[in-house]
């Protein structure tokens, strides 16, 4: 699912290159800060409500299966199935299932990362089912024949005029790109249609409470509220460790999410589905299924060291703060999950093999541990996989190993040192060949200083 066939370096050359991304994502991401910045400063117990959120995430994850079999029971009571996934393809085969059994041939989707992970929509395809993304931002990318590139805002790659153009190209509608109300509109008046024809309605799901057996849906656009209650069938899909523990927790993740995600006080949906429509009820659907990926999350479950990235609420703040991130866009990473939370969930669900240099792709400047509303150690995490990489795979760092060991003894031999410097400040301006070169084509290189440190140093004593 999302194999990405060109090279990882490679994938980041094209990115950086690219004049529409950059453009798009230096006008979007700063706004994203800014507004995030200014709702938590409201907030005098910001702090507080992350250390809670982090405290309760880890007593859930240490006792998960408890806590899931807890939401199964909740739900089975009220009337709704589960389906446990242990791979992408026990998930989708469940759900092609329930689509033969109700003949359905077209699905209406709300925005869900978990099943672009499952590879659902090719899935359905195959089997001549259509299906439709009814999230704006997912409906613009799935016309364009591309992946989300963001956990929040799948389309944050494109451009206004990228999508007039890509309306016109597909919907046979000339746009004037600065109508924004007017694309909407036009998508909207097409969806519609398809709320009213599906069989079947799919989602994610932010939040499962496990005492009550609740699904909690967060939007903006009431898709998901329509795909959930239109179609006669809902089926909800899910990683195990969306799985919160009662109701109670919710004032504390609900609020930590709409700020970290959008710098919204609160979403403008937030749908709490509990079981199908029961007797009485005016609208609902006639069944309802929840869908539990495990998907690789058991493996890393069982790994207290790493177990922390179950802890995700997905809000996308991590990627919207990342120095990498900002520059590259979602598409240059291997897997869905791009930013600081994709390069320690991808490695960890694929494999670190798939891209043994994911890890490396950060500055570990921390700021993704610092907005984290779950207070996630990302660096740390991080450098956990590079350690695990190295010893992996030790011949791919030989050259790099050499380097350090040159340098340590170095450093402990002081004319060894000087000499060492004054070869960089001589030769510093003139290599662009090698390591160096590469090094020299996306950054700037220093202006050498006429003396060395040392050198200085001796001058002003004197
Ligand atoms: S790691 Fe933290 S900041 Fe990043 S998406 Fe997950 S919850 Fe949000």
């Amino acid at each position: 699912m999302h194999a990405q066939s060109q090279p990882f370096d490679q994938r980041i050359d094209v990115a950086l290159h690219d004049v529409g991304l950059q453009r798009a994502m230096s006008g979007t991401l700063p706004q994203f800060i800014a507004v995030r910045s200014r709702v938590v400063a409201q907030m005098p117990d910001w702090e507080e409500l992350r250390t809670r959120a982090n405290a309760i995430k880890r007593e859930t994850i240490e006792n998960l299966p408890r806590y899931l079999d807890q939401l199964e029971a909740a739900i089975t009571a009220r009337g709704g199935k589960v389906f446990r996934a242990a791979t992408p393809e026990a998930a989708n085969k469940y759900v092609g299932e329930v689509m033969d059994r109700r003949q359905a041939k077209i699905v209406v989707k709300s925005k869900s990362m978990a099943t672009e992970e499952i590879g659902l929509n090719h899935y359905l395809e195959a089997r001549g089912v259509e299906p439709v993304e009814t999230d704006l931002g997912e409906y613009i990318i799935q016309l364009a024949g591309q992946t989300p590139s963001h956990i929040v805002a799948p389309a944050i790659h494109m451009t206004r005029f990228d999508v007039a153009e890509l309306f016109k190209e597909k919907l046979a509608a000339e746009m004037d790109p600065n109508d924004i109300t007017g694309m909407t509109a036009l998508a909207r008046r097409v969806l519609r249609e398809k709320f009213l024809e599906a069989g079947v309605g799919i989602s994610g799901a932010n939040f499962a409470v496990a005492e009550s057996g609740t699904i909690v849906i967060v939007e903006n656009e009431g898709n998901a509220r329509l795909s959930t209650s239109v179609p006669p069938v809902h089926i909800a899909v899910m990683g195990m460790e969306k799985v919160i523990p009662k109701p109670a927790d919710l004032a504390i993740f609900l609020k930590l999410l709409a700020r970290s995600a959008t710098g919204q006080k609160m979403s403008s949906y937030v749908s709490f589905i509990t079981g199908p429509r029961r007797d009485g009820e005016p609208d609902g659907p006639e069944e309802f299924h929840l869908v539990i990926l495990d998907c690789g999350r058991g493996k890393i479950l069982k790994d207290p060291l790493m177990r922390e990235a179950l802890y995700c609420i997905r809000c996308g703040a991590c990627l919207n703060v990342c120095p990498v991130y900002r520059k590259i866009g979602g598409h240059a990473y291997p897997w869905v999950y791009s930013g600081p939370i994709g390069k320690i969930l991808s490695p960890q669900i694929q494999g670190l093999d798939v891209e043994p240099t994911l890890p490396f792709a950060s500055s570990l400047c921390g700021a993704c541990r610092d907005v984290c509303p779950v207070k996630i150690r990302i660096p740390e995490l991080l450098l956990e996989l590079r350690k695990r990489e190295t010893e992996q795979a030790p011949q791919r760092h030989k050259l790099e190993k050499l380097i350090f060991r040159a340098w340590a003894w170095a450093m402990q031999r002081p004319w060894a040192y000087s000499l060492g410097s004054l070869a960089g400040r001589v030769a510093g301006d003139s290599i662009s060949f090698g390591p160096v070169g590469i090094w020299k084509k996306t950054r700037e290189w220093p202006a050498t200083p006429a003396r060395s440190f040392r050198e200085e140093w001796e001058r002003r004593r004197k």
